[in-house]
């Protein structure tokens, strides 16, 4: 699953998509209630549909709509000329604001849309630097998020850099364009009923994750070419998928698109070499081509074609980023992978294929896992860490067998898809 910030827009497709698009993201992503207030974190040059979100949010109810404004130059800006004490710090009134919103119950929004290649001529050490900053300094924030105690949801709009990298060939205006129409198929606004093609889906999802749980399997075995990677999963793990339930009993959708089931894997027991199967968009940075080997749960050796040193910086960002917290599995036939198209964009390109994340683990995905301190999730091999990757290992050529407990084992994947029939 993808976890939150920045992008941008202009508005080329029919106003009455974009309507529906906002409307899903209210009803279906965040899921606002009467009287409560929406925080949405979005790229400048996406206003347009940040103020179409916001009026959609009112007229839905809400009491207030806040919007933070992101911007990739500046935040560029920022890089080449800020002092490092600057880079290594995090604004206190950032985390307050964020904090203070959290308790009011607030609901949030997130619209990711990066230019991949934004900071590739800044120093990694600085971007890691500030990443590190983030994820301390929001840690009460993300707790929030990652124990679903609020609605929150991920989604994207195009901006031209962004849809420039995906269609290189195409005039700024008309890659926007492309860029829109296949996120209006990935998020199946495209449909005559969105909002009821997402119920379907989401059974569809809950379905599969049911028949995981049901199954409590100790270990996946995940095998294709340049993987061959032991995954054990915790007692009493939990798959997730689709829809999530907030605290207050509230159904959402924490990422619009989401074909994934997921769970988390036992921090102590992974083993062997995983291999990723597309590139890794890393705060501005691609790493592409990596090979990651574990033992008992921990990245032992490493390699990348590209970007490897963003990859050590990523890997040494804090104890727990060197074990995975996610095992996710997305068959083949999912729109994003029928698409044919690489998003550098993990919301996106996770959701194209079985994946895993490097960092922390969403405590939900235990039995009780919500209500456990630190050590407890620790005893329970639920990982910790400030930063959570999901990076991308699947295809069709990918098999993977589950372990039952009592040691057989069976199909799950064959050839990039469910086994089951
Ligand atoms: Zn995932
Ligand atoms: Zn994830």
């Amino acid at each position: 699953m993808a976890l939150n910030n920045e992008g941008s827009n202009s508005i080329m497709v029919e106003a009455q998509l974009l309507e529906k698009y906002a409307e899903l993201v209210l009803v279906k992503g965040i899921n606002v209630q009467k009287e409560q207030a929406v925080v949405v974190s979005a790229p400048i040059e996406g206003a347009d549909f940040a103020r179409m979100l916001a009026k959609k949010a009112y007229e839905l109810g809400a009491k207030n709509v806040h919007i933070n404004w992101g911007d990739d130059e500046l935040a560029k800006l920022k890089y080449e000329h800020a002092s490092d004490e600057v880079i290594e710090s995090y604004p206190d009134w950032q985390v307050q604001m964020m904090e203070s919103f959290a308790e009011d119950g607030a609901a949030f929004v997130s619209i990711h849309a990066t230019d991949p290649d934004l900071l590739q001529s800044i120093d990694s050490e600085r971007v890691a630097a500030a990443s590190k900053a983030a994820g301390v300094a929001l840690k009460t924030f993300r707790e929030y998020t990652m124990n679903d105690k609020v609605t929150w949801t991920v989604i994207s709009i195009p901006t031209v850099a962004w849809a420039k990298k995906i269609f290189p060939e195409q005039a700024a205006e008309q890659a926007v364009e492309s860029l829109w129409d296949e996120i209006i198929k990935m998020v199946r606004v495209d449909q005559e009923d969105p909002i009821g093609a997402w119920d379907a889906h989401n059974d569809l999802l809950e379905k599969a994750y049911k028949r995981l749980n049901d199954k409590q399997y100790i270990a996946l075995h995940l095998k294709a070419p340049g993987t061959d990677l032991e995954i054990g999963l915790p007692k009493n793990h939990i798959w997730q998928g689709g829809a999530a339930v907030s605290e207050q009993g509230v159904v959402f959708n924490p990422n619009l698109p989401t074909e994934e089931v997921f769970t988390a894997p036992h921090k102590y027991k992974v083993n062997g070499t995983v291999s990723s199967t597309k590139p890794l968009n890393y705060g501005g940075n691609l790493i592409d081509e990596f090979q990651l080997t574990f033992k008992d749960g921990k990245v032992v050796d490493y390699k990348a074609n590209q970007g490897e040193a963003v990859l050590k910086h990523l890997l040494e960002a804090d104890e727990g980023a060197s074990r995975i917290g996610e095992v996710a599995l997305v068959p083949d036939e999912s729109p994003v992978s029928q698409s044919g198209h690489i998003f550098y964009n993990t919301l996106f390109d996770e959701n194209a294929s079985c994946h895993i994340a490097l960092g922390k683990a969403y405590p939900t995905n235990v039995k009780d896992g919500a209500e456990m301190n630190e050590a407890a999730l620790d005893e329970h091999g639920v990982n910790d860490s400030m930063i959570h990757v999901d990076f991308m290992v699947g295809s069709v050529e990918m098999d993977i067998d589950g372990v039952l407990p009592d040691g057989t084992e069976e199909a799950v994947f064959r050839k990039g898809t469910w086994a089951f029939k």
